[in-house]
């Protein structure tokens, strides 16, 4: 049993929040997989809590929405040189724009499609990543209200990313939006939507909400901010990464634990095996780092080194009250006892995100 239980309910409660906090309107973001929670178990529950429309990075996990049934509005921005803007066209799957030959080539496919193409300027404010280079605004801006005139394209959004660099950089980027805004006006183009807060924005930075924010890691209940908790942030952590004990064996003193013997046991013990490993998306590095699991309500430790498929936990002063089958907790909300999933991230000097985008295909994801 490998298992993501994933709560809807917290999902919902962490859209509403986010949209009671902002004031607008709210973009869940679903990309890679709904941030490891399952896109499609997402989308609903995302769209319940309040959110106007989801967003993947790439037209294909928009497209795989479509094709699992998910018919909300959604967006996306980032485009190969083959992508099939056509395909986009037909499931009214929104685009973001990063350059004029991208819009040329949404506006040949619309016209092919017979169909209007609805897109989003997605405008570089200092991320220097993706987006329309700002010495590239004019022309495109002029080039969209062309085909707006015409009829082939409606511009629904403008919007930026952040690169999270601090107040100073977040000043300069969101001049720099403003500056796109009043310059796309002046072309007589002046979308219903404009949007540059992802969720670390949106928690801290009210002046940076404007009329839409396009939240990720917050909607899945989990912060964004190296010194606040989900629950000093009001959010609920929405998945619970659970396994159960498979083996029980115990063992004397001394005794060499896993590959490479990496930890003997200083005393006889209980040690139990769990079944997820590497394959799942468990850092091998956490071996011998501290991290523990919930067992019986109890935080265990994990000894010994992570195998692809299998760990093992030290659960000594437990063994008489444990059955095979019983439930481990890997991670999830601190508040209903979990490990929070910001000590594997520690531990592995990384960001939540990785740790959940990173939990492997052969894990269940479970609606509840
Ligand atoms: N917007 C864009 C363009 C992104 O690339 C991302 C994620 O990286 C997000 C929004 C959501 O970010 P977060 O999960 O920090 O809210």
């Amino acid at each position: 049993m490998r298992i993501a239980e994933i709560s809807l309910p917290a999902v919902r409660h962490n859209v509403r929040r986010i949209k009671e906090l902002s004031g607008g309107q709210v973009i869940v973001v679903v990309k890679a997989d709904g941030y490891g929670h399952g896109a499609a178990i997402i989308a609903q529950a995302a769209m319940d809590g309040g959110a106007t429309m989801l967003a993947t990075a790439d037209l294909e996990e928009s497209l795989r929405l479509r094709e699992a049934g998910v018919e909300v509005p959604l967006l996306c921005w980032l485009h190969g040189p083959r992508t099939d803007f056509g395909a986009a066209i037909e499931h009214r799957i929104e685009l973001g724009v990063n350059n004029l030959a991208q819009l040329d080539a949404i506006a040949e496919a619309a016209r092919a499609a017979g169909l209007q193409a609805t897109v989003q300027l997605k405008v570089d404010t200092g991320l220097s990543r993706n987006g329309i280079q700002p010495s590239d605004w004019d022309v495109v801006f002029a080039r969209a209200a062309e085909l707006v005139a015409e009829g082939t394209i409606s511009v629904r959004g403008i919007f930026s990313h952040l690169a999270n660099a601090g107040a100073d950089a977040d000043r300069a980027q969101a001049a720099n939006f403003d500056e796109a805004i009043a310059l796309l006006a002046a072309h007589g183009v002046e979308p219903e939507m404009r949007h540059l807060a992802a969720s670390a924005a949106t928690l801290s930075s009210p002046h940076l909400h404007y009329d839409t924010v396009r939240i990720g890691v917050a909607a899945y209940g989990l912060s964004p901010l190296a010194d606040k908790t989900s629950a000093q942030l009001g959010l609920v952590p929405a998945m619970t990464l659970k396994s159960e004990i498979v083996a029980l064996r115990g063992v004397p003193a001394g005794t060499g634990v896993s590959y490479g013997y990496n930890h003997v046991c200083e005393t006889a013990t209980t040690l139990a095996l769990v079944p997820m490993g590497y394959a799942d998306g468990m850092p091998r590095a956490l071996n011998g780092s501290g991290a523990w699991v919930t067992v019986a309500g109890e935080h265990r430790p994990i000894v010994g080194r992570i195998g692809m498929d299998q760990f093992i936990v030290d659960v000594g002063p437990l063994a008489g009250r444990l059955e095979l089958g019983e439930p481990v907790v890997l991670f999830g909300d601190p508040e209903r006892g979990a490990p929070p999933v910001e000590i594997w991230a520690g531990l592995m000097r990384t960001i939540n995100y990785e740790i959940i985008v990173g939990i492997g295909p052969r894990v269940l994801r479970v609606p509840v």
